[in-house]
């Protein structure tokens, strides 16, 4: 295992490995305590290498053959992760109504109540249809073409799914290792 690159203030993070976060780098859970928790931006080129570690190891499993597209879309996918919270409502999946009690409060329009926003990768366009003139060679490349984003979206899904899983990972670890600390265990 290379040298860790992140002190972590008292230890935590030891604490945090130790609990055990099967399949889960040192380097990642580093770095993503460092990034999404104490907000240190610092630790960003660390948690893109693991995020692409991730990509390789789905392109690997799920024998994507996409070597040339996994830095891309690790980058893509990191950036939606550490900024994914809906902008109509804050993240929070309802919409505030001005002076009204909380139980007042509607379900975001915008969000549908996720709090999240939409999936940027969503947003590439599929080819228009074609006439019924076009070639049949042209069609098939149509299809392709929507084959290939498609497959392209769902990717992308599955590789926020893997990062929305470390988050959890370490987040109920550290749940765990700060209750372990306030009753006085080791
Ligand atoms: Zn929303």
């Amino acid at each position: 295992m290379a040298s860790r690159k992140l002190d972590w203030r008292d230890g935590r993070l030891d604490k945090i490995i130790a609990v055990g976060i099967a399949s889960r780098s040192h380097d990642l859970c580093d770095a993503l305590v460092a990034l999404k928790y104490a907000n240190e931006a610092a630790a960003y080129p660390a948690m893109l290498q693991a995020v692409q570690r991730m990509a390789r190891h789905l392109n690997m499993r799920y024998r994507w053959r996409a070597e040339q597209q996994l830095a891309a879309m690790s980058k893509r996918v990191l950036d939606y992760w550490l900024s994914d919270h809906c902008r109509a409502c804050g993240g929070v999946g309802h919409q505030h109504v001005e002076g009204a009690p909380a139980r007042h409060h509607r379900v975001c329009g915008v969000c549908l109540g996720t709090g999240r926003r939409e999936r940027p990768w969503l947003g590439r366009k599929l080819p228009p249809r074609l006439g019924e003139q076009a070639s049949d060679a042209a069609q098939a490349a149509r299809r392709k073409r929507v084959v290939d984003i498609m497959i392209e979206r769902k990717r992308h899904d599955q590789l926020l799914e893997q990062l929305d899983r470390a988050e959890r990972d370490v987040a109920s670890a550290l749940t765990w290792a700060v209750r372990g600390r306030h009753t006085g265990r080791s």
